[in-house]
């Protein structure tokens, strides 16, 4: 499946028939979020919209690079808009506590994203669960509005594709995934540049952070499940903050054998934020599901209010059911 041409083409109409139009993304924002709201944006602006570009965690430092990312705001004042340009978000509460009612002050909403969605909201949806990232998806969405394709907006857009592909090695890599990409590199983004950005450019306590959670590494008997831990006393040893464990859980999943990984973070709030990845076999999407989260077949994530141990417990109790059903004995 891909987007619905009828969906692109609403969802184009709609953005041509509004002036003020606020875009939002997911809460810890990838690269994925803000490189399709900031491509959005940048394509807008020209048009002549008013473009509101809203991120309730604003931008971590590895996505500074991005460009147009100074225009992105943590709230709005503004009291109505034409409409929203919602991305990368399975439920509309992604957005967040603080950007969701700003977002509902528009008229009409879009819905643009590849989640396996339940949630699914808005007033035009443009979905493609088949596709790697959301930037696919804006691509698309901006081929209908007959934007141009500018290097800066190629450099959003190709970002958005290499980080929710790792670097095109994902399951969810299509041949349309590189089609695009390969159009973005045309169009002026630089496959090293972002990639320099993105994945050479951990911070030095990021790094000693990888290796806290690498030495509580733990597995099942049958090492099927394989996960790890960082607990609330490394981040503040370390000085380190949550957007800094990004890709560590990749590392986790890695290892030989696993058909699950999965990445504690213990919160300064005792919240536990966890990340689940899985190879072909177990949909981590229904784990986190069960736990209020959400995500992707092979790349979910949910946040659970207990303790650490119990987090672990629970969830890998409940990654063994699956990985029993599909590997009995
Ligand atoms: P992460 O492990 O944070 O990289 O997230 C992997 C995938 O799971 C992404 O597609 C997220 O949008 C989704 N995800 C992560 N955390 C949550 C959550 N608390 N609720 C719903 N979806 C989530
Ligand atoms: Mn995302
Ligand atoms: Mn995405």
């Amino acid at each position: 499946m891909s987007a619905s041409p009828t969906a692109l083409a609403e969802a184009a109409a709609a953005i041509s028939e509004s002036k003020s139009i606020v875009l939002a993304c997911h809460v810890n924002p990838d690269g994925d979020a803000l490189g399709s709201l900031l491509s959005l944006a940048l394509a807008l602006k020209p048009l002549g919209k008013e473009v509101t570009c809203l991120s309730e965690d604003g931008v971590p430092d590895i996505l500074r690079f991005l460009p147009g990312s100074d225009l992105i705001v943590r709230s709005t004042e503004a009291p109505a808009f034409d409409l929203a340009l919602v991305v990368d978000s399975g439920e509309l509460s992604r957005v967040g506590v603080q950007v969701g009612p700003m977002v509902s002050r528009a008229r009409r909403a879009v819905n643009i994203d590849h989640h396996v969605v339940a949630g699914a909201f808005g007033d035009i949806r443009v979905l493609d669960s088949s596709a790697a990232s959301t930037a696919e998806i804006v691509y698309d969405l901006l081929q209908a509005l007959q934007a141009p394709l500018t290097p800066e907006i190629a450099t959003c857009l190709f970002t958005g594709i290499i980080t929710d592909t790792g670097s095109f090695r994902f399951q969810n890599v299509t041949p349309g995934t590189l089609r695009t990409a390969a159009t973005l590199v045309e169009a002026g983004a630089s496959p090293p540049h972002i990639s320099e950005n993105v994945f050479e450019n951990k911070t030095y306590a990021g790094t000693r952070l990888l290796g806290h959670a690498l030495s509580s590494l733990s597995q099942t008997a049958d090492g099927r499940i394989v996960w790890a831990h960082i607990t609330a006393a490394d981040f503040r040893q370390l000085g380190a903050i949550d957007a800094e464990t990004e890709g560590v859980v990749n590392y986790v999943r890695g290892v030989r054998g696993a058909e699950v990984g999965i990445l504690f973070r213990e919160m300064d709030n005792g919240r536990i934020r966890v990340s689940l990845r899985s190879r072909e076999s177990v949909n981590v999407a229904e784990m986190a599901q069960e736990f209020g989260g959400g995500g992707h077949r092979m790349a979910a994530g949910c946040t659970l209010n207990i303790p650490l141990a119990e987090a672990e417990l629970a969830l890998v109790a409940v990654a063994k059911i699956a990985v029993s059903r599909l590997f009995p004995g």
